[in-house]
């Protein structure tokens, strides 16, 4: 067996002699089939197939999932074709990996191909999430060796995973991936803004592990007066600089209003001890009035569960504390994927020093379980929850999942071939003012794919969205009955207020 396949195969939970068999039968075949073919980075590109099949075993996934991420490049760039394919491993993994290649160059060109090949991917990722899964992992090995690419390609590709694949992968509850994604992509994409969010960053980075130890000294000296039997693990995390510039945005620029620049992290293994630990907290630091969210007993929306606090750390700083169970922690940050088996931190190497790898905080509770790799999305899902028996709330989150991510928002875009993302009944207006508020403020046309559509039309996954626009239009009352987005209904409102105060 080759060093790789021991490597990748030493990710899965109890794999058979079959399992490992299937995945040194991928590698020797995408390293026969790629031979002699080049990276940008000059690597060999079955390097880049091990890495992605060893980002996918990490997540959990199973050896059909893993074999399918070291084909995925093989009916792309090289001759064998997806018959074939299928023919040496079968119909399961040939539909994983065609669901990732992209569409030929002769039917389609340029922009229109990478449209259409995004189209395909959506609705074969519909069908079977591990495509999504498979295309994630290879994204973020891209992401990580981008410096490489041709100029031309870079911008392109980093701002499609911040339009797409970051927020896909956080829809999926795979906050760890896209955290990474993001952090990635962002120096491509806003390089100023980076740079100076990165230097804010660098400072607290520096700090960190002072506070920490402050931090987890003072606690762990009160918690064995008061709980000696208490098992914590404490941590810390800065915020990614994608995230944080995003929030400092919203905040204005006003970086005093931003508590959870650095936050401390208490995990601990249940509920009650969370709360206890709080009092313990308080105790010893001073809270910040009205900064304690209690997200255990009113989880966020999207299901996040946490105590937070944020509290006068004594040097004149202020820290944000987040207490959470295992579970709930694992859950964040590793969504749909937190109760598969993980036996060993991902050992990627950091491409550059500005490169956050949070890694797993805490162990994972180990299972003998792990995708079911025999099966399509529902099934597959399916298992999942009846992974989750110990937890049952997690049954709705997962039944919900394919609702929320694949039947609540659509893909529409741009005639150049950007894509935007949009809740489910999306019109040209929302398009419109998502893309920029002055189009659509003076909207006055929309064309779908080419035809003349009325404005309050309801727009479909894949179209090409086309706005002209007209400088004596404006802002209309009966919009607001059309349009689907808070951001477009609130500046329409904003726009018609003042005539609403004359009037
Ligand atoms: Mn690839």
């Amino acid at each position: 067996m080759s060093d790789e396949v021991k490597d990748i195969t030493s990710l899965l939970a109890s794999p058979t002699k079959e399992d490992v068999a299937l995945v040194e039968k991928a590698f020797q075949y995408a390293r026969e089939h790629h031979e002699g073919q080049k990276r940008y980075g000059g690597t060999d590109h079955i390097d880049h197939l091990t890495a992605t099949a060893r980002i996918l075993a990490d997540l959990g996934m199973g050896p059909t999932t893993i074999a399918a991420g070291l084909l995925h490049d093989v009916v792309e760039d090289t001759p064998v074709t997806e018959e074939k394919l299928k023919e040496d491993f079968g119909e399961e993994i040939a539909f994983l990996v065609d669901g990732v290649t992209k569409l030929g160059q002769v039917a389609y060109s340029g922009a229109r191909r990478h449209r259409e090949s995004l189209r395909k991917f959506f609705i074969a990722s519909s069908k079977d999430i591990r495509v999504l899964m498979i295309k994630l992992c290879d994204r973020l090995h891209n992401m990580l060796e981008l410096k490489h690419c041709p100029e031309e390609q870079r911008l392109r590709v980093a701002k499609e995973t911040l339009d797409i694949y970051a927020p896909v992968a956080y829809r999926l509850g795979i906050r760890h991936l896209s955290r990474q994604l993001e952090d990635l992509a962002f120096p491509f994409v806003y390089p100023k803004e980076y740079e100076q969010i990165a230097g804010i960053l660098k400072s607290y980075q520096k700090r960190g592990d002072k506070y920490l130890n402050n931090f987890k000294r003072s606690l762990h000296k009160q918690l064995a007066k008061q709980y000696p039997k208490l098992q914590v693990f404490v941590d810390y995390r800065v915020k990614g600089t994608y995230s944080f510039w995003k929030k400092l945005e919203r905040k204005k620029g006003d970086i005093d209003k931003v508590y959870d620049i650095f936050a401390v992290r208490v995990i601990t293994e249940n509920v009650e001890d969370c709360y206890l630990i709080l009092g313990v907290v308080h105790n010893i630091w001073q809270p910040l009035p009205q900064r304690v969210k209690d997200y255990i007993s009113s989880p966020k929306p999207d299901g996040y569960q946490s105590i937070h606090t944020t509290i006068f750390a004594g040097d004149g700083s202020i820290i944000e504390v987040q207490i959470k169970t295992r579970d709930m922690h694992n859950k964040a940050e590793y969504g749909i994927m937190s109760h598969v088996s993980h036996k060993k931190k991902l050992q990627l190497n950091r491409p550059s020093p500005n490169f956050i790898w949070l890694g797993n905080l805490i162990p994972f509770r180990r299972s003998k379980q792990r995708i079911d790799d025999h099966s399509n999305t529902p099934h597959w899902i399916k298992e999942l929850v009846e992974y989750q028996e110990s937890i049952p709330e997690d049954a709705d989150f997962l039944k919900d999942l394919k609702k929320d991510f694949f039947e609540e928002r659509i893909f529409v875009f741009t005639p150049k071939g950007d894509a935007v993302d949009l809740p489910i009944d999306s019109t040209p207006i929302d398009f419109a003012f998502n893309v920029h508020t002055d189009l659509g403020i003076h909207i006055s046309e929309a064309k779908v794919n080419g035809k003349l559509v009325a404005l309050d039309t309801k727009l479909q996954n894949g179209d090409i969205v086309e706005i002209k626009t007209s400088e004596k239009q404006t802002a209309k009352r009966k919009w607001l009955d059309i349009v689907k987005t808070t951001s477009a209904r609130r500046r329409i409102q904003a726009l018609l207020s003042p005539k609403k105060v004359r009037r």
